[in-house]
């Protein structure tokens, strides 16, 4: 009881010590990142220069996400929040900016940061200026690290040295990564490069390595595809031979075989290539539980579907 006493008194003290949270146990600068694609650049910049949570595990679809008591509590616990930004995280943007409110370098928005003109538009008129699914153009996602570094470094000095050259060499990786996705495109016949997926994640994928994405939801997985929706697309399908389509791991593959079933209606085959990695990724401790091996399983699963044999 007595210790517990102590530690309140601690809090209130470092509370009322400046504009600055009291420092974890230990000192380090803690870090909550909402998505798996954020924690993964995050570790890879900072290593345990930092306390990190990982907010939304794999499965979890960032656009429903509602924050539980336990995050709002993690969140205002955090010295430093990243999120994504540009509505990814539609129904925890309020919590957010009230976290941020009054501290511009509490809460860091990282697709804000990006340069607008490099940003794909998406429906004003709902509320959604701006296409958030930014992680899949690696290029685009360079700009990110950079900006996780240059965050990290004004926050946490000490370490600025460590930041700036795991960020470097984690961008060597990525550009890699860029280049391998590019070489593996080429594998497609050019009329085949037509990426037929549950939502609409994948419209800086097609803008980078030269698709023509097509899915049946749209931007955000909370509205629902009409039988409209289906039979257009079951027509696109049809009309320009595209042998296989794709489900995501975050949503159900309901409409995807429905659209199937209305591709062999009209007298066409159409085969499900597997499951791509949209908005979240794999388990942590698996290949596809890191941003890099994540992109490479959904060129290879593209490659194998689309480039016959
Ligand atoms: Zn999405």
């Amino acid at each position: 009881m007595r210790i517990h006493i102590v530690t309140l008194c601690a809090a209130i003290l470092f509370a009322g010590c400046g504009p600055a949270s009291p420092p974890a146990g230990d000192g380090r600068l803690r870090v909550v990142a909402t998505t798996q694609q954020l924690a993964d650049a995050v570790t890879n910049i900072a290593g345990d220069a930092v306390v990190l949570t990982a907010l939304l595990g794999p499965g979890i679809d960032p656009h429903t996400y509602v924050a539980t008591e336990g995050d709002i509590q993690t969140f205002q616990d955090a010295d430093l929040i990243i999120a994504n930004g540009l509505l990814l995280e539609a129904r925890m943007a309020r919590v957010l900016e009230q976290i941020g409110r009054g501290d511009a370098t509490r809460v860091v928005a990282v697709g804000e940061r990006l340069d607008p003109l490099t940003l794909l538009n998406w429906e004003p008129e709902a509320g959604l200026p701006y296409d958030p699914h930014i992680w899949n153009d690696v290029r685009l996602w360079i700009e990110v690290v950079g900006v996780i570094r240059d965050t990290l470094v004004e926050l946490d000095p000490a370490n600025a040295a460590a930041y700036t050259a795991n960020a470097t060499r984690y961008i060597t990786e990525l550009e890699a990564l860029h280049q391998y996705t590019l070489a593996q495109v080429e594998r497609i016949p050019q009329d085949l490069r037509v990426l037929v997926t549950a939502h609409d994640a994948f419209n800086y994928y097609g803008r980078a390595y030269g698709f023509q994405v097509e899915a049946v939801q749209g931007i955000s997985t909370e509205s629902e595809a009409s039988a409209a929706d289906i039979q257009a697309l079951a027509g696109v399908i049809t009309a320009r031979r595209v042998p296989a389509m794709f489900v995501e791991t975050t949503i159900s593959p309901r409409t995807i075989e429905a659209v199937q079933a209305a591709v062999r209606a009209a007298g066409r085959e159409v085969t499900i290539g597997g499951a791509l990695f949209a908005d979240a990724m794999g388990a942590p401790g698996t290949p596809e539980g890191t941003y890099i091996g994540m992109m490479r399983h959904n060129i290879d699963t593209i490659v194998a579907a689309l480039a016959g044999n």
